[in-house]
């Protein structure tokens, strides 16, 4: 039996690659787990055996690229002490459930976010887990490798820490902090475990302390200098609002970018998740570096954060990807359902003509898999990686949309499950269901987890009423 592949005779295929060619009627055949041919099926040599798809009602993309997130949050979603707070409030309510995560939950966070992932499209996708209570497992982001194996898609997470509890001046309860020391031991761990550089590498790390207010200076510089060592990127998040600001004036007498700028914290190697408040001047600091950002609509308007200068990062050059954030301030993974986002939100203020379908489809695509450091994904050509998003538009929410049904796919914003998705070659999702588990059993799953970690911290809060912050 062959191991390959032929998407045939796709109504449409956004190949993404540099000239941003759009083909009508043409094939996609792969090869184990890279694309061997694109184009005309009868120009291609097709091996025996080889599975036929037959694409005539889909819309085929690149698979998509999420460049943050934080799986443990799909267990916390539109919990209602949080549904109106900022940022600072938001996180102050939710550590207090958060502290309660163990490994079981970690894993059933991480099977939701990756199963919404796939299943709107999504073939590789990072995580930024920075949550380690002292109560819990230390190894707790090993379970996020597990889910991913599982479900089978390309997965590029990050090890995140948070070091400056309350007593430092920080803003998260000092049990759900590490000392430096096991934070650096346990990256090592991770990039040992789990670091994979070669090409098509089905898992990769970066090491990404929390943000400004929830690590120290030094934990900054020696996870750039320990990455370095071990050539792996790294990640933060940064600028994300007002108050943000604010902390980093009061406390470091600098705005985040110059703060990163004097911890060796910019370069290619380096990605920011969310950037809504810099200026001009970052704008080009971070095209002229090549420092990369992640931009995250939906949590930038669920938490009121404002709105990124993203078409400017994209005029001046620089790096930026598109990322669903955690599912508590999202309160979602729907991955095609952020490009429609990032393609509606700045025209609020920039206007019609402020983005264009192409440019956000670039963002999740090409955009993301420079942001992650990697040349094998993210465009429909031959040699890259056989990853593919399949949307099925004869549908009636794409009913009409027959003159350009790639901008369809964003502009009418009908259901956004895929029917079919290949990742590294393989098949993981068909007839808009996961091939390698079971949708139901994720949900139950999770959704008791869900239950439990409230009901404890409430039970914990009614105990001490005092003790709880607000
Ligand atoms: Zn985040």
């Amino acid at each position: 039996m062959s191991d390959s592949l032929l998407i045939r005779g796709a109504r449409a295929i956004a190949t993404c690659d540099d000239r941003r060619t759009r083909l009508q009627g043409a094939s996609i055949l792969t090869d184990g787990r890279r694309i061997a041919a694109v184009g005309d099926e009868s120009a291609m040599s097709i091996p025996e055996g080889t599975r036929v798809i037959d694409a005539s009602r889909h819309v085929v993309v690149p698979g998509l690229v999420n460049t943050h997130h934080h799986f443990y949050q799909t267990l916390t979603r539109a919990v209602p002490e949080a549904q109106n707070s900022k940022l600072f409030d938001w996180l102050i309510t939710h550590y207090e459930i958060w502290r309660g995560v163990t490994r079981e939950a970690v894993h059933a966070g991480a099977m939701v976010g990756l199963g919404e992932l796939l299943l709107t499209g999504c073939t590789t996708t990072t995580d930024h887990h920075y949550l380690f209570p002292r109560q819990a497992d230390p190894h707790l982001i090993d379970e996020e490798f597990r889910a991913a194996a599982t479900l089978g898609i390309r997965f590029h997470p990050t090890r995140g820490s948070m070091s400056r509890g309350k007593s430092m001046g920080g803003l998260p309860p000092d049990d759900v902090c590490q000392t430096e020391d096991e934070i650096l031991r346990d990256s090592e761990r991770v990039i040992d475990a789990f670091h994979d550089p070669s090409p098509l590498a089905m898992t990769r790390v970066a090491l990404a302390p929390c943000s400004p207010f929830s690590v120290t200076e030094d934990l900054m510089r020696e996870t750039a200098r320990l990455a370095r060592d071990r050539g792996v990127r790294i990640h933060t998040h940064l600028s994300e609002t007002a108050d943000e600001d604010a902390y980093c004036l009061e406390t470091y007498g600098k705005r985040p970018v110059a703060l990163m700028e004097d911890l060796g914290w910019i370069g290619d190697d380096v990605w920011f998740a969310h950037c809504v408040m810099i200026n001009d001047d970052e704008v080009r600091l971070f095209a002229a570096t090549g420092t990369g950002v992640a931009h995250c609509p939906a949590s930038n308007m669920r938490l009121g954060s404002g709105i990124a200068p993203i078409p400017r990062l994209l005029a001046a050059g620089a790096p930026v990807g598109l990322g669903v954030d955690g599912s508590a301030s999202n309160d979602s993974s729907n991955m095609l359902g952020e490009l429609r986002l990032a393609l509606l939100l700045h025209r609020v203020t920039g206007g019609a003509d402020a983005i264009g379908v192409d440019d956000v489809l670039w963002m999740a695509t090409r955009g993301g898999a420079r942001v992650l450091g990697r040349d094998d994904i993210g465009s429909i050509e031959v040699g890259k990686a056989a990853d593919l998003a399949l949307f099925n538009v004869d549908c009636i929410g794409h009913a009409g949309a027959v003159h350009d049904p790639i901008a369809g796919l964003l502009l009418c914003g009908d259901s956004s499950i895929a029917d079919c998705v290949v990742c590294n070659g393989e098949t993981v999702v068909e007839e808009g269901q996961l091939v390698r588990a079971d949708e139901g059993g994720i949900v139950e799953k999770a959704n008791a987890i869900a239950r439990g970690l409230v009901e404890q911290s409430r039970d914990k809060a009614a105990r001490e009423p005092l003790g709880r912050p607000r």
